[in-house]
Parts: C-alpha cells; structure tokens; sequence
C-alpha cells in the first residue's frame, strides 16, 4: 500500500493505482472523457489533468500511476485553467446543436461545458465536415460530433475483440472509420452496440423509433431474457414504454451487450405480444384463465399417456428460462410425467 495526499485528505491505495483510482476510493470526482475501467489508459482527452506538487507540468490522472508522499490538487486554478481550454478547443471543431442533439441530458461534453462555463469556443477555424453513417441497422456515426476520445475504438477491440473500428487519417482528417472507409454496414460490424454505450457524445448513437428526452425517462433494471448468459441492463421506459436499453456495469457481462438484448426490444411493447393464455375451441383461439389453461394441458398429457405411455411425450424447456425454471421442468418430465425425454431451445 502506498499513501498520497489528494486536495488535503490522506488516501491510502494499493501500489500500481493511478491518481485517478485513488481519488476515486475517497469519492473525488475527476472529470474524463476517454476514461473507462475495462480499457487500458491511453490519456486521449486530457481533460482528467491534475496539479501534483513538484511536478514540471499538470499529468492526465487516469495513466499517472499514484506513488508514495504524492501531494495532489485535483480543482487548483491551473487545472481549471487547462480544462477550460482543453474544452475550448473541443467546441472549436464541435457543432453547438445541444437544442436538437439526440445525446442532450447525457453529453459528458455539455455537462463539463456547463461544469467550466464554456459557452462557445474562442477559436475560429476550419471544421469537420462528415456524412453521417447510416448504414448500420441499429445505430448511425456522426464524426462531425466526435471528440477521438478513442473510447470506442478501444471497446471494440480490447473488449468486444471485434476490431470493426479505428482511427482513419492523421491530424485534422483523423476521425474513426471502418477499413477503407466503407461505412459500418460493410465492416465486421456485429452490431452489439458497445461503442455506442461508451461513447461521451453524440457521435454515436442508438437508431430511435420514439423521440425522447433522458431527463423524461425511468430507467428499470433487469436481465436480459434472450438467452442464458443473463446479461444485467436497464430498460429505458418513457410513458411505460420501453425506449431504449443500455447495459449496466459491474456485473458479469461488465456494461456489454450483444445486439439482440441491446436493440431487440420492440416485442416488449407489441400489440401482437402473448401476454394470456389462449385455448382453441372449435377451431378459433380464445383466451381463458390460467386455472383453465392448465387443465387443458393436464388433461391432454394424462390422455396421452394413458393411451401411448410415458415415452409419447416430450418436454422442451427454454435457454431463455432461468436455472430453477429448467430445473423444474426437467422434475416435472422425469418424475411427474416418467420420461426422460427433455430438451430445451438450444439444442433444436
Ligand atoms: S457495434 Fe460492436 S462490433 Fe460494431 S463497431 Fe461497435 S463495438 Fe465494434
Ligand atoms: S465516436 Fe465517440 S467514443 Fe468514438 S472516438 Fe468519437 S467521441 Fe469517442
Ligand atoms: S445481451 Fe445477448 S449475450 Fe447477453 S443475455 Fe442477452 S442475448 Fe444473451
């Protein structure tokens, strides 16, 4: 263990840690924009700069290792100083559309511009110009609204290994691309979406079908039901309907996604949805009670086995159910029912 001092508090830390990890640990917030735990530090966007005594210059604090005696001012005027400026030249090549922009509530760029009073940029110049990329299904990239933060890149393929995305040209050209430019739809692109949730700004975003604010939405944690991984997310639900989905963090599947529980929602809310069980009586579906659905299927298994035995029935269970869903399904064919013929969705 080392110990540091950070804007006055002790703070003790395991040695390896980055300033960034230990003012974390005592509940100081250092603002980053390509900062992102599941990544190796790679110090893009600068804007994590803070003021270590003795030091030649401000260091990024989220790839500065943390060391023994270290005396730390993370708000100090030259670190304002540095991150007004780094924002400043940020909004020099950024387009001011906050009142239109899908990402406005949850623009990590708009929140510091409002956090450091940037209003506009001081510097004129030349600007990015991009087509956006629509190609994707689910999601389109707007590069006139990219900070290279990098942070999707790295996701892609530190995280993800799909390696879809890079950075493409140098200096002012660089913006992030597919191999030779061909646009996303014609990439390795497995749609899953993780860029998009790690993006800070609105240069990538989900494909809406409903318009809406993130201030006007309730977000409802919960696990995918698309198959057994049982990846953890949070449903995005403006007027009881469901919006959007993002992945949560610190759980196994880690703020990743694939493409069916990040974009594949739409049955939640459609109007064809089976939501009560429904008999055929003379030939047309009609929907009944639960107590009469299942005397239905008690009925029709005891009459098939008492004519066919045991073995003329079959149980599929489902990937999607839980362990202890599976469990019992597998009692109720095995001991209930004296079969052992039981399988489940996966395997079809
Ligand atoms: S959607 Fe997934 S595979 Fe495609 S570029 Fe983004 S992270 Fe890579
Ligand atoms: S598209 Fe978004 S995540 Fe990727 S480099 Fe640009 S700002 Fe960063
Ligand atoms: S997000 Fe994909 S991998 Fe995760 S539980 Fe859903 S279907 Fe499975």
């Amino acid at each position: 263990m080392i110990t540091l001092n950070i804007n006055g508090f002790e703070v003790e830390i395991k040695e390896g840690s980055t300033i960034y990890q230990a003012a974390s640990s005592i509940g100081v917030k250092i603002p980053t924009l390509c900062h992102d735990e599941r990544l190796k530090p790679h110090g893009s966007c600068r804007i994590c700069v803070v003021e270590v005594e003795g030091a030649r210059s401000l260091v990024a604090s989220c790839s500065t290792p943390a060391s023994n005696g270290m005396v730390v001012h993370t708000e100090s005027e030259s670190v304002i100083t540095a991150r007004r400026e780094i924002l400043d030249l940020m909004l020099a090549n950024h387009p001011l559309d906050c009142l239109t922009c899908e990402k406005a509530g949850r623009c990590t760029l708009q929140d510091l511009c409002y956090q450091y009073d940037i209003e506009e940029s001081s510097f004129d110049g030349k600007k990015k110009k991009y087509e956006k990329d629509t190609s994707n299904e689910f999601y389109y990239a707007d590069q006139t609204k990219c900070i290279l933060c990098g942070k999707c890149v790295y996701v892609c393929s530190q995280v993800q290994n799909t390696d879809a995305i890079c950075f493409v040209d140098r200096g002012f050209e660089t913006h992030v691309g597919t191999p030779f430019d061909l646009g996303l739809a014609k990439s390795t692109c497995v749609s899953c979406g993780n860029c998009v949730a790690a993006c800070p700004v609105g240069a990538l975003m989900p494909k809406r079908k409903e318009k809406f604010r993130y201030w006007e939405i309730d977000k409802v944690k919960t696990t995918c039901s698309y198959c057994g991984v049982g990846c953890q997310m949070e449903l995005l639900v403006k007027d009881n309907k469901v919006v959007e989905v993002e992945p949560v963090k610190g759980h196994s599947n880690d703020g990743m996604l694939c493409v069916k529980g990040r974009f594949s929602y739409d049955f939640i809310n459609h109007s064809s949805r089976l939501k009560k069980p429904m008999v055929r009586k003379n030939g047309v579906l009609e929907e009944v009670s639960w107590d009469e659905a299942y005397d239905v299927i008690a009925n029709k298994i005891t009459e098939v086995k008492e004519s066919d035995g045991a073995d003329a029935i079959t149980g599929f269970s489902s990937a999607r159910a839980l362990t202890e869903e599976n469990y019992l399904m597998t009692k109720l064919m095995r001991a209930v029912i004296g079969t052992n013929n039981i399988d489940h969705c996966a395997r079809l």
